[in-house]
């Protein structure tokens, strides 16, 4: 018996992989939500703008051959048995997919990670209704722009100086300010207490609200039993063992030892909990797959599409390519091309991250020139 905990995007991709890889045996999928496996990019865009309501993931649990059991979460997983609000169950082997939980405020304030949070987050929404967001990261930068899509007055407070500060070095958060004009952007704010209906800053303002948004990141939601990082992912090695035998860990629970990069990685982006359920299915089923990708993500905010590809703490120096409103940054390690942000230039990410995927080295003049393929940049390619 073979039992995934996470009925989520890894959950069912295991699920998926474990029977296209020929597993005949039985199945188990536990999901702590009520609703069937779905996909979450679209809660803070088309959901939240309106033009769906659905983002249930295709899936045919009865061709699928598995036992999906919604509304149980598993409280602990132990010696060959998991745990459930529902009582117990044993298996051979296990896969971990459960993902993550958003970070709150001590106070009142909703956050946004299921569906339930985004249909409720759109009633709110409603033209000249006040919303407060915490955070001026990547939820809530997608955020601000579909409340500002459907004629809300958006405040926006920060603890630091520039959006996506969390994510991005300060010179390319700084140049994604003038996106922010419709919002009041509150930077370098400290927020003292979170209310149902407002916000204190320090310094005694008050932001008054009909909705207030906490997004301020998300954090691994792992049961009790397996080891831990200080970050509370499972650490799992790089077949996405974690430390209790015969359970792996996938997606974004799953903080793995990567060799490409020299440190341990924890991606909380969808790109991974596609496509490493493929890795851990094989590994489940006796394989040695090593799980060690250029990590991918891309965030639609302000009308722009912004990708990202590969680890910049990696890099010692940062290319710009300027194209006007279409730019790029890349980061090379010595000539190693190691991480690229692209906003409007699809082609160049995918160029890129076929780069960072072959270890290529790079001339930077050629990188910084917009006129130049990315794949054409490749060191040695003739001018
Ligand atoms: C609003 C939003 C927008 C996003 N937009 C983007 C984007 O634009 N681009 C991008 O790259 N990524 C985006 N992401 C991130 C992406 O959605 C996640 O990386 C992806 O959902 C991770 O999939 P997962 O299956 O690992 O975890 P999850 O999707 O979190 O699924 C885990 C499931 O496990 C369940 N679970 C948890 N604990 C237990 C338990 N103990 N027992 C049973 N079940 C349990 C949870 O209820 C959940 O249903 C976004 C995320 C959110 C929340």
């Amino acid at each position: 018996m073979i039992v995934v905990v996470g009925a989520g995007l890894a959950g069912l991709q295991t699920v998926v992989a474990l029977r296209a890889q020929g597993y005949d045996g039985a199945l188990t999928l536990l999901g702590a939500e009520a609703d069937p496996p779905y996909d979450r990019p679209p809660l803070t865009k088309a959901l939240l703008v309106g033009e769906t309501d659905d983002t249930t993931l295709e899936a045919d649990s009865a061709a699928l051959d598995v036992d999906l059991q919604l509304g149980v979460r598993v409280t602990a997983v132990r010696d060959h048995t998991v745990a459930t609000d529902a009582g117990e169950l044993a298996f051979d082997r296990c896969v971990l997919a459960t993902g993550a939980q958003p970070r709150r405020l001590p106070g009142a304030g909703t956050t946004l990670r299921t569906k339930a949070d985004a249909l409720a987050l759109r009633a709110a929404m409603t033209a000249g209704a006040r919303l407060v967001v915490v955070g001026a990261g990547w939820i809530g930068a997608e955020v601000a722009t579909a409340a500002l899509a459907r004629g809300v007055h958006v405040t926006v407070v920060e603890g630091l100086d520039r959006p996506l500060a969390g994510a991005l070095p300060a010179d390319i958060g700084s140049r994604t300010l003038p996106w922010w004009s419709g919002v009041d952007l509150r930077l370098g704010a400290t927020v003292e207490a979170v209310q149902p209906d407002a916000v204190l800053l320090a310094g005694g303002e008050r932001l008054s609200a009909d909705r207030v948004l906490v997004a301020i990141g998300a954090r691994p939601d792992v049961p009790e039993g397996p080891d831990l990082t200080p970050a509370g992912a499972a650490a799992v090695d790089p077949q996405l063992r974690t430390s209790l035998p015969d359970v792996w860990a996938v997606g974004d629970c799953a903080s793995w030892q990567s060799a490409r990069y020299g440190t341990r990685m924890l991606v909380e982006h969808w790109d991974a909990a596609l496509h490493g359920p493929t890795v851990v299915a094989a590994n489940v089923l006796g394989g040695a797959e090593v799980w060690d990708p250029v990590p991918y993500f891309w965030s639609e905010q302000w009308g722009r599409m912004l990708q990202y590809a590969g680890h910049h703490p990696a890099g010692d120096r940062v290319v710009w390519r300027d194209g006007g409103d279409r730019w790029a940054a890349f980061w090379l390690a010595g000539d190693r091309l190691v991480a690229a942000l692209t906003v409007d230039r699809p082609r160049d990410l995918v160029q890129a991250r076929k780069l960072m995927q072959r270890n290529a080295t790079v001339d930077a003049d050629r990188l910084a020139d917009p006129a130049v393929a990315v794949k054409d940049a490749v060191a040695g390619f003739p001018a």
